[in-house]
């Protein structure tokens, strides 16, 4: 696995994570009127839901040094387009590029 593939991997886990939260407070609002669930509660829930998912990403660890990738994470997703000339991103830690491949870690 890539160091891209392990952030693609942790954007979708997030992204499962906001939406599973989400839909859980929706259906909690709409459905658990008479539990006297607090308006605040439930916002307040999506918001730290949200900053769980960003700060999960910004942790993502670099697979060659093991050390977070920071906000570098959020450039390597599919939001950064690559120009077909450029190099492939750097760890900034260590260099090593995110396109190289590291064999599976032994859990
Ligand atoms: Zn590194």
């Amino acid at each position: 696995m890539t160091t891209r593939e392990n952030v693609r991997r942790r954007v979708w886990q997030a992204r499962l994570l906001v939406i599973a939260l989400l839909l859980g407070l929706i259906a909690l609002q709409t459905f658990g009127s008479g539990l006297g669930v607090p308006q605040e509660l439930l916002k307040s829930t999506a918001l730290a839901g949200l900053g769980v998912a960003v700060l999960y990403l910004y942790r993502t660890p670099c697979l060659n040094c093991r050390r977070p990738l920071g906000l570098f994470a959020f450039r390597i997703t599919g939001a950064y387009r690559q120009r077909p000339n450029e190099a492939a991103p750097h760890c900034p830690h260590c260099d090593a590029s995110v396109d190289r491949n590291f064999p599976p870690s032994p859990r």
